[in-house]
């Protein structure tokens, strides 16, 4: 399968291609040429599975003829090797017809593992391979910077250099970043805010000479392998409750558009999907977008959903694809206006179809405590800010009928204790593996919000020039 740019000017890469370069060279994203379908009865065979298999049968059909096609059994075998559920994901019920889908079981207990565990081995082998070297360079509002650094932290063909927004995100989240010791990791605390970490790391993508001398690629959702391999957790949670026989509807917490968009595809795959709910905080572009057709993001707000305080969503440029008929000079007319007006509107058969599967919900900070309390109140159950934005979106929305609702759960509630014991009075258990970290040396760098002044760090720390040698990682 080739992977396209959504603006439509870069060559086509292979997955193995796209993989590594993350962004593609006329500023869009990836995305594969035709959606994979599964069969209705291959669909009823992912039910029972391990996770690993579920996942390898959902993955491998965007890899056929890919040198990575190769990699794909091995990676899945260790990628949940970290994780301390043997479902990896698995589903809890907080309702008559609602459950929770607990995507936090992994090493830095957030959503985020589950695809950054994929995607580092992915590269580490797909390097070896070609005898290079790559230096990944991400931003981060907190949990992809962990899940990145965790993923990556000792692998020899990759230095990796993650951008956070200094005093933006959590000490817990700060300590599972800071306190890597290996060599080839590096946390830049900027002066700003997320979307300045992200401004400047698309500058860096930009500029044609950073990236032959430092081989860079990135591990933000803008990497389609990251949205891969979130796709297969859509079909397991659905499969065990009733797919493909009966819909299911999802609601995610959003930020970046990764994640929500990998329920997309598989929806585009054929898992009958009833509804997408569009969960935000108080940084609401997109609800307001499905409200009016019109995407206008403003100033972030900081909220106790940190991962969250996102209003320029980057992924949401491949529904647009999708959403044009995959035009891509319409993308890249909406990207333009975006780019010199701050906002672009949506035509109306394009609104009418992001309406048709797409909600979206925005919570408060008060309904978002009041959320965690209730939860807690009627089940016992602790969940992070995150998840409670979700539950309290999947509340607000009167579509459903008799479907069941899954809210994807994104975090483990002791990585935001603050905020749950605002709402509970008490602070939720501490995972050893946790404790473990927070006890740790941190390091890193404070720089200004400013591209040349990471640019310049970046060049002299990376080993993107050195000799690789060793065993295959
Ligand atoms: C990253 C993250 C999100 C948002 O996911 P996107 O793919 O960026 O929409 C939500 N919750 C948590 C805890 C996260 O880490």
């Amino acid at each position: 399968m080739k992977f396209i740019s959504t603006r439509g000017s870069a060559p086509a890469l292979s997955f193995e291609g796209a993989l590594l370069a993350a962004l593609a060279s006329d500023g869009g994203l990836f995305m594969p040429e035709a959606w994979p379908r599964l069969q209705k009865d291959e669909i009823a065979a992912l039910a029972g599975l391990d996770y690993a298999d579920a996942a390898y049968r959902v993955m491998r059909p965007f890899l056929l003829g890919d040198p990575c096609l190769d990699d794909l059994e091995d990676v899945l075998s260790q990628a949940y090797e970290g994780f301390h559920h043997p479902a990896i994901a698995p589903l809890a019920q907080i309702g008559p017809n609602s459950f929770i889908l607990e995507l936090f079981h992994g090493p830095t207990l957030a959503f985020k593992d589950l695809a950054m565990q994929v995607v580092s081995r992915f590269m580490n082998r797909a390097l070896r391979r070609r005898g290079q070297r790559a230096t990944v360079v991400g931003a981060t509002s907190g949990d992809t910077g962990a899940a990145a650094i965790e993923a990556f932290r000792g692998l020899d063909a990759i230095d990796v250099f993650i951008l956070h927004p200094k005093g933006r995100v959590s000490d817990v989240q700060r300590r599972q970043m800071t306190t890597a010791t290996e060599a080839n990791i590096h946390n830049i605390a900027v002066e700003g805010t997320f979307d300045d970490c992200q401004r400047i790391v698309k500058a860096l993508f930009g500029d044609r000479d950073l990236n032959t001398k430092l081989g860079l690629t990135g591990i933000n959702s803008i990497n389609f392998a990251r949205i891969l391999a979130q796709i297969p957790y859509y079909f397991t949670a659905a499969v065990t409750l009733g797919a493909p026989y009966r819909p299911t509807a999802f609601t995610v917490p959003t930020g970046n558009f990764g994640d929500i968009f990998a329920g997309y595809a598989a929806k585009a795959m054929g898992l009958p999907m009833q509804r997408l709910v569009i969960a935000t905080n108080l940084n609401d572009s997109l609800p307001r977008a499905l409200a009016s057709g019109r995407y206008e993001p403003q100033g972030v707000i900081a909220t106790s959903s940190p991962s969250m305080d996102i209003q320029l969503a980057s992924n949401f440029e491949r529904l647009l694809f999708e959403l044009a008929g995959r035009d891509a000079s319409r993308v890249r007319g909406l990207m333009d206006d975006l780019r010199s007006h701050g906002a672009f509107q949506l035509s109306q058969g394009e609104h009418g179809q992001l309406s048709e599967l797409f909600s979206a919900h925005s919570a408060g900070e008060d309904v978002t405590e009041m959320t965690i309390r209730g939860v807690f109140e009627e089940t016992g159950m602790v969940v992070d800010p995150h998840t409670a934005v979700g539950v309290a979106a999947a509340q607000q929305e009167t579509s459903l009928g008799s479907t069941p609702m899954v809210v994807l759960s994104t975090a483990h509630p002791a990585k935001f204790a603050d905020a749950v014991k605002r709402a509970i009075g008490m602070e939720p258990a501490q995972p050893e593996r946790l404790t473990l970290k927070l006890g740790s040396e941190e390091r890193c760098t404070v720089l200004a919000p400013d591209f040349e002044t990471v640019a310049d760090f970046i060049v002299s720390h990376a080993q993107a020039a050195a000799p690789l040698s060793g065993a295959q990682a």
